[in-house]
């Protein structure tokens, strides 16, 4: 479980201190219901929550982050990751899903956000397919405060598992709206 930090308790009447979280994982691991739930007891609390995901993803409701079991948020869908820094305003928490799905750039504007007092957590794939490291998240998980990699249940043995097994043939690392395609797999079974 993870434990959100209390960066400014002793910080009254100075900047405020942003730090970065990652939260990674495999499909079904359950990367967005833990966003989803950082994002509620911040909200719950009164803060400025705002949250991004790339408009690519629109597996489900367009205007939602909604994860597998429909604890939803609502949530800004945009091309470039550029467009957050223009967007997030005067939020205390900057929530991104799908992170691996971004450009390079995210990781310094998840920088730049930190850097302003805010809090930045990310969610998204660790690994492609195949097994590599996705996009953008092996940058982002280098520049977080704090990593928490979640694992979904190997649907083949039962064990830990930590890989998206496609189940087709395409190559394309980038496959959408195909969720019926994937497996949760664990090292030994992914390599089966
Ligand atoms: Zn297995």
């Amino acid at each position: 479980m993870f434990i959100e930090p209390y960066h400014n308790q002793h910080q009254q009447n100075t900047i405020k201190t942003g730090w970065i979280e990652v939260v990674c994982g495999s499909m079904f691991s359950g990367k967005t219901e833990e966003l989803i739930r950082r994002l509620n007891r911040a909200r719950i609390a009164k803060q400025k929550v705002a949250i991004f995901k790339p408009s690519i993803d629109t597996r489900y409701h367009q205007a939602n982050i909604v994860s597998h079991n429909a604890s939803s948020i609502s949530s800004t869908p945009i091309q470039n990751s550029i467009e957050i820094l223009h967007l997030a305003g005067d939020c205390d928490v900057v929530g991104i899903d799908e992170a691996q799905f971004f450009d390079e750039k995210i990781v310094e504007i998840a920088n730049q956000l930190a850097n302003e007092g805010k809090r930045v957590i990310v969610a998204g794939l660790d690994m492609d397919f195949q097994g590599n490291p996705f996009g953008p998240m092996p940058k982002l998980m280098a520049i977080a405060e704090y990593i928490t990699k979640v694992h979904a249940v190997c649907m083949v043995c039962g064990d830990v598992a930590n890989y998206s097994y496609r189940k087709t043939a395409i190559k394309e690392q980038v496959m959408l709206g195909e969720t019926d395609s994937y497996e949760a797999r664990c090292r030994k079974c992914f390599h089966l």
